[in-house]
């Protein structure tokens, strides 16, 4: 059986991202690259959106930029702006072929379907895939998002709507995201932070149709695009080997207080890339332990005071757009913690420090 340098498991956003960094580096010019990937064939399965807080490089696969975000309760809106750092919106099916398409160039870089078809015994392992099913009780961020064609011109396509808590809580978070992508045009999201275990929860349909109807005010519109998903915001255990480096979701790149991932995989495979070479020796990447602490805190208040969370949230955004945008992307300095920590209301954030 052939023999790689390295092999990547599970050819998705982390494994692909990985991929694509090695080789526009050019660290697959004399080295072998195996992906191990499952699926049949890519097609768009994903949007994924971020602050762009630093460069990466995939701006050709953006769907649209926003430079305006609101949140609202069901008693208020706050509306941010920010130019430095703009909303983005990636299109998956553009990265995947945008990538598929340069790697196929290379002849050093193959696909398989199982590990078992090449001897990877010699290599530098690359995992991407949870080994094993996660445990549904714990708290995820559950969601279904439809994108929306109207027949009419109806949505700003400057601002979007991050956060919109004006809809059924049902004793658990809930929100909708709307991301106009044009006048008529845009993925409305329903979003539960939640268990897995309540499945009467997960009437997505209805309570998409009921959003658009009832708060969006549209009654004509056809559904171009469906998503739907669930990220664990807890660590599932590390595939603890020494060849092997647990990258994207597995690799604990999520975001536990927002799901955002995206970013943080392209980061961690540029730490890769740059240190390839004695990748073994290199200290594990981490996008912050101070988030990880903080993430851990807010997430048992938002387990214990759901129905606090929609306020919570909402004086969390009162916070200059930079700071904010700077702390849920990971980049914020201490003043700019303290200016979130102080928005949030003391006495349950220090019992959920301390139980
Ligand atoms: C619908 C959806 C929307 C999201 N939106 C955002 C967003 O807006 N912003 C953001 O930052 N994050 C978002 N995320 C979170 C995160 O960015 C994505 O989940 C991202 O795809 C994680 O990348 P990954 O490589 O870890 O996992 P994946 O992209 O899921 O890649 C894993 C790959 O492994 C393959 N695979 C599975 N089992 C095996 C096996 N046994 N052997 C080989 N291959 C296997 C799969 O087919 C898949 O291609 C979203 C997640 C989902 C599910």
């Amino acid at each position: 059986m052939k023999e790689f340098n390295y092999v990547i498991i599970g050819g998705g956003c982390a494994g692909l991202s990985l991929a694509y960094e090695l080789e526009i580096n050019d660290k697959l010019k004399d080295k072998t690259l195996a992906i191990i990937e499952t699926r049949e064939k890519y097609k768009r399965d994903k949007t994924w959106s971020f602050w762009r807080v630093f460069n990466h490089n995939f701006d050709d696969c953006v769907i649209k930029s926003w430079n305006n975000f609101t949140i609202n309760t069901s008693e208020s809106s706050h509306e941010l702006t920010n130019k430095k750092f703009p909303y983005q919106s990636i299109d998956s099916g553009k990265f995947y072929n945008k990538i598929n398409l340069r790697l196929s160039k290379n002849s050093n870089i193959s696909f398989f379907k199982n590990l078992t078809e090449i001897n990877s015994e010699n290599s530098i392992i690359f995992n991407s895939v949870f080994k094993q099913s996660l445990d549904k009780s714990e708290l995820w961020q559950h969601f279904q998002g439809i994108e929306i064609e109207t027949p009419n011109n109806i949505f700003d396509e400057e601002i979007i709507n991050l956060m919109d808590f004006n809809c059924d809580q049902r004793n658990d978070v809930h929100f909708f995201y709307t991301l106009p992508f044009g006048k008529n045009k845009a993925l409305v999201e329903t979003t539960w932070l939640s268990d897995l275990e309540d499945e009467s929860l997960m009437d997505y349909d209805l309570q998409l149709e009921n959003y658009i109807k009832n708060n969006l005010g549209i009654k004509k519109y056809k559904i171009n695009f469906t998503e739907r998903g669930a990220i664990p915001l807890f660590y599932p255990p590390l595939e603890n080997h020494d060849k092997v480096i647990n990258i994207g979701s597995a690799g604990r790149m999520t975001r536990l207080s927002t799901g955002y991932t995206f970013l943080n995989i392209q980061e961690h495979s540029k730490f890769i890339v740059k240190n390839i070479d004695n990748i073994n020796e290199a200290k594990i990447f981490n996008f912050g332990k101070k988030y990880q602490f903080l993430d851990k805190v807010f997430l048992k208040v938002l387990q214990k005071h759901p129905e606090k969370m929609p306020k919570i949230f909402f004086n969390m955004f009162k916070s200059s757009s930079n700071t904010i945008i700077k702390f849920l992307s990971n980049k914020s300095n201490m003043f700019e913690d303290i200016n979130i920590i102080n928005k949030m209301p003391k006495l349950i954030f220090l019992k959920a420090l301390f139980n």
